[in-house]
C-alpha cells in the first residue's frame, strides 16, 4: 500500500554542504561534519565516476552527464567505470551499491521517496545515490549544484559551468521534495524551439516531480469518451433552459455517477502510472438546472458527490490512486458534505466565487476532511500582463516567499503554476520558485539566491544588473513609463561596459532585447490609427526575432494579440504559424551588435528619468485645521471603485457613528463574488482595532450603513468587493481622505477631484500619473500641468505657492504624490495629513 503519508510528515532534511575550500580537511572539523572529499585537483588524477556493473541505462547516462560537466568544470577527463561503489563517486540506485548499505535511509514508500537522494562525502569517495531513476538525476544535478553549476533559465546561454581546477565538497543530505508536484508551465503552449530547453530547465532544477497528479477541466473528455452513451440517454448531459445539453452532466443521475466511476477505472487501465484520474467539471457555468440536482446542493457539493463515488471505487479495489479536481470558480466555495479520503483539491489562486480569500478556500475544504491539497496557481497570463516587468505574480519575489511556504503550511503538496514563456520579467522569479518548491526553506534566503544569481550570471557587472532587476521586482510598484525605460537601459549600457566575457555578454544581450520589447510595447499600447499598426507589425517583427531568447513568450503574443485587439491585424501572409521562408514579417537573422548597441544608446537617449527624490511620509494622520487652511469649494471625488479600497476619517468626539450611503453590485456580472465588506479601525499609535464591520449585498441597491466606534481620533475604513463595483458616498462635512502614493492608490472608477497640500519648502511636486486626462492645479486656481498618461512628472512649486493647496481635476486614473503628503481630499475640512508636517507647517500659536 502506497501512501502519501510520507510527504506529510515534514521529516527532517538532513543538509549540509561545504563548498570547495579544501584547506578546511582537517581543520577543527567535529564527528559530526562529514569529511571533505577532493574530487580533483592538488596533483592527483581526477576520482572515477562508479557505477554498478548491472547498472541501467538511465543511471549510465546520468553517471555519463556527471563525468562530462566534472570534466568541463576542472578541465580534466573523468571516466565512468563500474565498481562497488566504496571508492570514487559512486552514481545509482541504492541496491546497485549492497556494499554501501544505503537502501535502509530511503523511505519504504509514497511519492516523496520516488525523488529521494543522497548525497554523502567520505573519506574514500562520494555517493549520490538514490531510490529511483529520477533519485538518480536528481543526485547529479544537486551535485553539480553544489559545485557551482546553474541553469538559471532555459537555453545555453543561461547555463553557468564555473571552472575550477580544485574540486573539492564535503555533503551529507538525504534530499526530498517539499512541493511532490512543481510544474511551471506555459499558458499559451510551447513552439518548435522552445519545449526541449524547458524541460532541460526542469531536469536541471529537479522539477515537475515524480507524482503525475491530473486534475484539469475533465467532463468534456469524459462525454467524449462515452459518447454512444450519451447520444442514447439525452438525460445525462445536464439541463440548461429546458434542454438536455449541458457539459455540466447531471450528477444527480446515478447512471451518469456510475459511468463517471467506470470512466475512471478504465483511466487506470489505459494510464497505470497516473496518480490520479481527474473529475474537475467543464469550465465556465451551464451547472444542470433538474430538481435532484438542485437537491444535491451547490457546484462544489454536485462536483465533489461525483469526486466522493469515484474515491469510494479507488479505496476498494486501487490503493495509491487519486481522483482529483480543482477548487475553481463555481465550484471554488467550500462544500457542505465530507469529502471521501482519495480526493485531492487543487485551489485555485484566481477566478474564485463567493467572496472568499484562497486561505478560506483552503481551511472551508479541509473542514470538511480533504487532506491533499495542490495550488492551481497564476504566476503569470499573457493577457493580464503582457510580459511586461513587475506586472506578474512571477515578478513578485515577495509573492512567492509568501505563498509557496504559506500554502504548504496549510497542507498543499502540489503545484501547477501557469506561467509564460517570458523569461525575461519573470525568470528569476521562475527560478526562485523552483528552489522555493523544492525545499521551503529557501523562501528565507531570497536575498542570497539573487545575489548568487548576479554574481554567477553577470561577475563584475553584477551591480548594475541587480540594480535592472530591483526595477523588475513587481514586490513593488512597477510603474511603466520612460523613466522606468531609461533606467533599465542606463543599467544594461552600465553592465556592458563591465562585462569580460562573451556568456556575460550574451545573458546582458537577451536583457537588452527584452527592453527593447517593452519600449515596443509601450509604443504600440499607445498609439491610435495607422501608428498603431505600424508599432504593432514593428513589434511582432521584434518578438518574432528574438524568441530563441524566451525573454517573451513568442508564440503567445504572435497567436492572440491581433485577436483581442480589433485595431491591429496579421496579414494572412504574415500568420503565425506561416514558415519563415514564405513570411514578410519573420526574419531569423541574429542581431548584430551595432543592432544591440543602438538600442541601448538610442533608448538612454529617447527616455530621459527623472531627477527628484521621492519623499517618504507617515500614515499617523490628524486634521489638517491648525494649517488655516483657506475654505475652498469641494471638488468631486470618484465615489465609485473595484476591489480593495481604504479611507481615513477622524473622529472628534466619541462614540460616533459614521453614516455612509452604500451601494454594492455596480457591475451586474460579477455579482456572484460576495457581499461588499466594510471594515472600520480605530488607529492609535499605528496599532489597528477593528470597531465596527458592516455588509452589503452586491444587488445595485443603496444603502445607509452605520459604523459606529467608541474611539477618538483616526479611524481607517477599508471596502472590498470581488471587482463589482462599491459606490461609497459620505456625508458632508466628514473628514475622508485617500492615499495615493507610490506604494497605494485609490482604486477608484471613474474621474476624480481632490486636493493635496504642497509643504513649505517643497521644491518640486513629483510623481507618476497613470492615465492620460485631467489636470493638476496651483494654489492660485492655475493649471500648472496636464496630466500625462503613464508617464512621472515633476512640477517646479515657485515662489509663495508652497504650504497651500493644490489639486488635481477630472483625473481618469490614479496619481502617485511622491515629494508631497500623497493624500488626497475633496476639500480642505475632509483632508488629513501626517501630524509632523501640521506641526511643522502650522501657524506658531495653533
Ligand atoms: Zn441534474
Amino acid at each position: 500500500m502506497i501512501s502519501l503519508a510520507a510527504i506529510y510528515d515534514g521529516a527532517k532534511r538532513l543538509r549540509c554542504t561545504v563548498p570547495a575550500i579544501c584547506l578546511a580537511v582537517t581543520v577543527g572539523a567535529s564527528a559530526s561534519e562529514p569529511p571533505v572529499f577532493r574530487i580533483a585537483g592538488a596533483g592527483q588524477p581526477p576520482e572515477q565516476v562508479i557505477v554498478a556493473e548491472g547498472a541501467s541505462e538511465a543511471t549510465r547516462a546520468a553517471a555519463q552527464t556527471l563525468a562530462d560537466y566534472l570534466g568541463r568544470i576542472a578541465s580534466t577527463r573523468f571516466q565512468v567505470t563500474a565498481g562497488d561503489g566504496r571508492d570514487g563517486i559512486a552514481v545509482g540506485l541504492a541496491s546497485d551499491f549492497p556494499a554501501l548499505d544505503l537502501a535502509k535511509e530511503f523511505d519504504a514508500d509514497g511519492p516523496a521517496r520516488r525523488e529521494q537522494y543522497l548525497l554523502r562525502s567520505h573519506r574514500r569517495g562520494l555517493c549520490a545515490v538514490a531510490a529511483t531513476e529520477t533519485g538518480v538525476t536528481h543526485a547529479v544535478w544537486d551535485l553539480l549544484y553544489r559545485l557551482g553549476h546553474r541553469q538559471f533559465f532555459p537555453g545555453e546561454v543561461w547555463e553557468v559551468v564555473p571552472r575550477r581546477k580544485d574540486l573539492c565538497i564535503a555533503v551529507d543530505a538525504n534530499e526530498r521534495p517539499d512541493y511532490a508536484y512543481r510544474r511551471i508551465w506555459y499558458g499559451y503552449g510551447t513552439w518548435d524551439y522552445n519545449a526541449e530547453p524547458l524541460a532541460e530547465w526542469g531536469r536541471r532544477n529537479r522539477a515537475p516531480g515524480a507524482f503525475v497528479l491530473n486534475t484539469g477541466h475533465a467532463y468534456d473528455g469524459i462525454i467524449r469518451r462515452h459518447k454512444p452513451e450519451f447520444d442514447k440517454h439525452p438525460e445525462y448531459y445536464g439541463l440548461l433552459d429546458g434542454e438536455r445539453k449541458s457539459s455540466k452532466i447531471c450528477i444527480a443521475n446515478p447512471a451518469v455517477r456510475e459511468l463517471v466511476v467506470r470512466y475512471a477505472l478504465d483511466f487506470f487501465k489505459r494510464s497505470p502510472s497516473a496518480d490520479s484520474v481527474s473529475v474537475d467539471p467543464s469550465d465556465g457555468g451551464g451547472w444542470c438546472e433538474c430538481a435532484e440536482c438542485a437537491a444535491l446542493g451547490t457546484p462544489s457539493d454536485r462536483a465533489l458527490t461525483l469526486a466522493n463515488d469515484v474515491s469510494e471505487a479507488l479505496e476498494a479495489g486501487l490503493p495509491g490512486k487519486y481522483v482529483a479536481m480543482y477548487a475553481y470558480s463555481h465550484h471554488s466555495p467550500p462544500p457542505s458534505i465530507r469529502a471521501r479520503p482519495r480526493v485531492i483539491i487543487s485551489v485555485a489562486t484566481a477566478f474564485l466565487k463567493g467572496g472568499r480569500t484562497v486561505e478560506e478556500n483552503i481551511e472551508g475544504w479541509k473542514r470538511q476532511g480533504v487532506r491533499r491539497f495542490g495550488i492551481r496557481e497564476y504566476y503569470s497570463v499573457l493577457p493580464w500582463d503582457h510580459d511586461l516587468p513587475g506586472q506578474a505574480r512571477g515578478s513578485n519575489l515577495a509573492y512567492l516567499a509568501r505563498t509557496i511556504p504559506e500554502f504548504h503550511r496549510m497542507g498543499a503538496r502540489f503545484m501547477s503554476a501557469e506561467s509564460s514563456d517570458n523569461w525575461g520579467p519573470n525568470g528569476l522569479g521562475y527560478y526562485i520558485a523552483s528552489r522555493i518548491l523544492w525545499d521551503v526553506g529557501e523562501a528565507e534566503r531570497i536575498d542570497d539566491l539573487k545575489a548568487d544569481f548576479l554574481a554567477k550570471a553577470f561577475g563584475p557587472a553584477r551591480t548594475p544588473v541587480g540594480r535592472f532587476y530591483d526595477l523588475l521586482d513587481g514586490s513593488r510598484a512597477v510603474l511603466l513609463s520612460r523613466h522606468l525605460l531609461g533606467r533599465m537601459y542606463r543599467c544594461l549600457r552600465d553592465a556592458w561596459r563591465l562585462a569580460e566575457s562573451d556568456p556575460i555578454r550574451a545573458r546582458i544581450d537577451h536583457l537588452v532585447l527584452y527592453t527593447r520589447y517593452v519600449e515596443l510595447y509601450r509604443a504600440y499600447s499607445r498609439a491610435s490609427g495607422d501608428e498603431r499598426q505600424a508599432a504593432f507589425e514593428q513589434l511582432i517583427r521584434h518578438v518574432y526575432r528574438m524568441r530563441r531568447t524566451m525573454m517573451v513568450h513568442a508564440k503567445g503574443i504572435y497567436r492572440t494579440y491581433a485577436e483581442r485587439d480589433k485595431r491591429v491585424s496579421i496579414p494572412e501572409e504574415a500568420r503565425w504559424n506561416r514558415p519563415e521562408a514564405k513570411n514578410p514579417w519573420k526574419n531569423g537573422q541574429p542581431w548584430t551588435r551595432a543592432e544591440l548597441g543602438g538600442f541601448v544608446s538610442r533608448g538612454v537617449a529617447a527616455n530621459p528619468v527623472i531627477t527628484f527624490q521621492p519623499a517618504a511620509y507617515s500614515r499617523d494622520l490628524v486634521p489638517a485645521g491648525p494649517l488655516s487652511l483657506p475654505d475652498l469649494p469641494p471638488l468631486e471625488a470618484a465615489a465609485r471603485g473595484r476591489g480593495l479600497r481604504t479611507f481615513y476619517t477622524w473622529v472628534k468626539r466619541a462614540p460616533a457613528a459614521i453614516a455612509l450611503q452604500v451601494t454594492g453590485g455596480l457591475i451586474a456580472h460579477y455579482r456572484d463574488r460576495g457581499p461588499a465588506k466594510l471594515t472600520l479601525y480605530a488607529v492609535t499609535d499605528g496599532d489597528e482595532q477593528k470597531v465596527a464591520y458592516a455588509e452589503v449585498a452586491p444587488d445595485g441597491v443603496q444603502r445607509a450603513v452605520t459604523l459606529r466606534s467608541a474611539h477618538p481620533g483616526l479611524h481607517k475604513l477599508t471596502v472590498s468587493d470581488g471587482m463589482d463595483c462599491t459606490e461609497v458616498l459620505w456625508p458632508a462635512g466628514t473628514p475622508c481622505t485617500v492615499e495615493s502614493s507610490l506604494e497605494s492608490v485609490p482604486r477608484q472608477s471613474g474621474r476624480t477631484s481632490a486636493y493635496f497640500y504642497v509643504p513649505r519648502g517643497t521644491k518640486v511636486v513629483g510623481g507618476y500619473a497613470e492615465a492620460g486626462g485631467g489636470a493638476m492645479f496651483g494654489p492660485d486656481g492655475r493649471k500648472v500641468l496636464n496630466l500625462p498618461r503613464g508617464e512621472y512628472f515633476e512640477v517646479p512649486v515657485g515662489q509663495g505657492r508652497d504650504g497651500r493647496l493644490w489639486s488635481v481635476r477630472a483625473s481618469p486614473g490614479a496619481v502617485r504624490l511622491m515629494t508631497v503628503p500623497p493624500y488626497l481630499a475633496p476639500g480642505p475640512n475632509a483632508l488629513l495629513l501626517p501630524r509632523d508636517v501640521v506641526r511643522a507647517d502650522a501657524p506658531a500659536g495653533r
